[in-house]
């Protein structure tokens, strides 16, 4: 240990021991768990932690403290982003040489300020995200989005994505089963939170890690406590996945209409499925040259000069687009595919593949809760998606995900009730993490 270490590691508790207490009354409380909203709730929250919560006349309040009279508003658990990536992109350009320090504070900077509280970064990492994310776990820099990282992810030689702009070089290509789990430990030597998989042979472009391989990386991924996570198309790999333990299933099936099939496979080993719907809807949604461009919600997380480029640039493309049918095909058969699982008591987490250009970090995952809405769930199942389920997805249910005494206070207070219009989701009054009120 160098002496600035025992020099942190020494002033951690005395600094967090004269946090003053936050308490927040008079609150419809959505606590994320599904069940009913509390009316008229008091929050009590100490050290970053809730230290009491629930109907008012219940919860002892402390003297003194920060105290907010939440009368008329709502609140909610902060989201849990189970797919996004950080550092890679600046503006439309996504290179390994954006890859900094500050790049990754800036995009945890613009979570935070859209509620997104903890969000995960799925394979195109740099370790330098390790003392980052340790850094926010530890309080140190308050105020930022919690990451998971999966650090580098998987794929096999030449395989899909390593042809998109700045992943040649950071994906790992593996063709055997040695060297995945030699890879594996490796990664999880490094700090990783989870592992990440590309099983994607993009409509016949490219070979597919084979079934051997990715069922050693999600065994090894297990034996080391690592969530493992996959990017995947196919319905029938949706199934060798689920066969072989996965965790997570990181987008949707969309090939085909899922089964029966699928969903006993993923009930039995308790799957969690995230849909990434706004992933879709960014291939295609810039030639029509969407509304909400001119959006405040969405323009006060991007430059100007990005806005124009959405306008001009990525419209063209996006008209050029010879896989513009497919892709507007993609969103339809996932939307109708999430419904389907739910239905079928799968376990629906929440992410949005945000991070690579024309994915934009906050903004999408507020369109990602409008879009399963439009698919066919209720606002509540999508709040549960996004905290309960996904912190369950991740291993993290203990301290995160639903708001409990003992949790962390990772929480968005909103001016209106989501269960009402989940579009009042963007009504956000404050962001807290860990008790700390998010500078907007
Ligand atoms: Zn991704």
């Amino acid at each position: 240990m160098t002496p600035r270490t025992v020099c942190l590691a020494l002033a951690l508790p005395a600094l967090a021991g004269a946090q003053d207490a936050l308490i927040i009354q008079h609150v419809t409380l959505i606590d994320g768990t599904g069940g009913a909203p509390v009316h008229g709730a008091s929050v009590v929250v100490k050290d970053g932690r809730i230290a009491a919560i629930g109907p008012g006349d219940s919860v002892a309040l402390p003297d003194g403290g920060d105290r907010i009279d939440a009368r008329g508003k709502t609140l909610v658990p902060g989201i849990i982003n189970l797919h996004g990536h950080v550092g890679l992109t600046k503006g439309l350009v996504q290179a390994q040489e954006n890859y900094t320090r500050e790049t990754v504070l800036d995009n945890l900077r613009t979570y935070a300020t859209y509620g997104v509280t903890t969000t995960t970064s799925l394979g195109t990492d740099m370790n330098l995200v390790v003392p980052i994310r340790d850094a926010i776990r530890a309080g140190r820099l308050p105020g930022l989005t919690r990451v998971l990282t999966a650090l580098q992810g998987f794929t096999t030689r030449d395989g899909y994505p390593t042809t998109a702009p700045g992943v040649k070089g950071l994906a790992i290509e593996v063709s055997s089963v040695v060297a995945a789990r030699a890879h594996v430990k490796r990664l999880a030597d490094a700090g990783a939170d989870l592992v990440k998989m590309w099983i994607d042979a993009h409509h016949g472009a490219f070979e597919k890690l084979p079934p051997n391989v990715f069922r050693a990386i999600i065994e090894e991924a297990a034996s080391r406590g690592l969530v493992s996570t996959a990017h995947l198309y196919d319905l029938q790999d949706a199934k060798l996945l689920a066969d072989a333990g996965l965790n997570l299933m990181a987008h949707s099936v969309r090939d085909t209409e899922v089964d029966d099939d699928l969903a006993s496979k993923m009930r039995a080993k308790e799957i969690t499925y995230a849909p990434t719907l706004t992933r879709e809807l960014s291939t295609f949604v810039y030639a029509d040259s969407p509304k909400w461009l001119n959006d405040r919600f969405f323009s006060k997380g991007v430059s100007a000069n990005l806005v124009s480029d959405l306008r001009t640039t990525l419209r063209d493309a996006q008209r050029a687009d010879p896989e513009q049918q497919i892709n507007r095909q993609n969103l339809r058969m996932a939307s109708g595919n999430l419904k389907r699982l739910a239905d079928a008591g799968v376990k629906i987490g929440f992410g949005t593949d945000t991070g690579p250009p024309g994915r934009f970090a906050g903004y999408f995952e507020h369109m990602e809760a409008e879009l399963m809405v439009e698919a066919g769930l209720t606002p509540m199942q999508v709040i549960v998606a996004f905290s309960r389920n996904a912190s369950e997805a991740l291993g993290i249910d203990e301290s995160f995900g639903t708001l409990a005494e003992g949790k962390y206070a990772d929480m968005i207070l909103l001016g209106d009730n989501p269960l009402d219009d989940i579009r009042n989701l963007r009504q956000i009054d404050a962001v807290f993490i860990g008790g700390h009120r998010v500078s907007m």
